[in-house]
């Protein structure tokens, strides 16, 4: 059955829609779920870890298992939101070794309802805005590239206005590599 995206409104299956919670109360499309379903989940998760007070930042609530506020009755899945796993397609580096495969994660949120994951300064995870997602021939979430191989790609070194501002995934005080935080925090 069609139904409409509660946020912008485009016409989806309703078997591959996604809760909209915190957004907005109903289902939405799986460009909506990622741009500002997931984020917004995190922002919670890091506000109520703010309000505990302490200094308890950023890379322990990242660190802490990652919980699914609101679980949907059907299983969880994560095809279009992570890719299958987080090695580089071009040269195998693990640009997330503190998250699991997709597979693994599905099971996990499944199962326990969380999927730990971890920030580590090994880290190559992050958001660039799509013209240059597809000026390197990335499809969204075709897969993961090290920032190296990225550049490799676009022919460029990356530049701070490259990546989203508004995602979470590019906080600055994300632990990651520093080739990484010298494009993303840089000029
Ligand atoms: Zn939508
Ligand atoms: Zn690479």
């Amino acid at each position: 059955m069609k139904i409409e995206c509660c946020i912008c409104g485009e016409l989806i299956d309703e078997i591959r829609s996604n809760n909209a919670r915190p957004v907005e109360e109903g289902r939405c499309c799986a460009k909506c779920n990622t741009d500002y379903v997931i984020p917004a989940r995190f922002e919670l998760l890091r506000k109520s870890e703010d309000e505990v007070g302490s200094a308890a930042q950023l890379a322990k609530v990242w660190g802490s298992p990652m919980t699914i506020l609101h679980k949907d009755a059907q299983p969880v899945s994560l095809k279009g939101l992570q890719s299958e796993h987080h090695n580089c397609i071009d040269c195998g580096y693990n640009t997330f070794p503190g998250a699991p495969p997709r597979e693994l994660a599905e099971f996990q949120l499944n199962r326990d309802g969380t999927s730990p994951i971890t920030f580590t300064d090994e880290c190559e995870v992050y958001m660039v805005r799509e013209a240059v997602w597809k000026a390197a021939g990335m499809e969204p979430y075709g897969g993961c590239l090290c920032i190296g191989c990225l550049e490799k790609r676009i022919g460029r070194k990356l530049k701070r206005k490259d990546f989203r501002r508004d995602h979470s995934f590019n906080d600055p005080r994300l632990p990651c590599t520093d080739r990484l935080r010298d494009r993303r925090d840089g000029e």
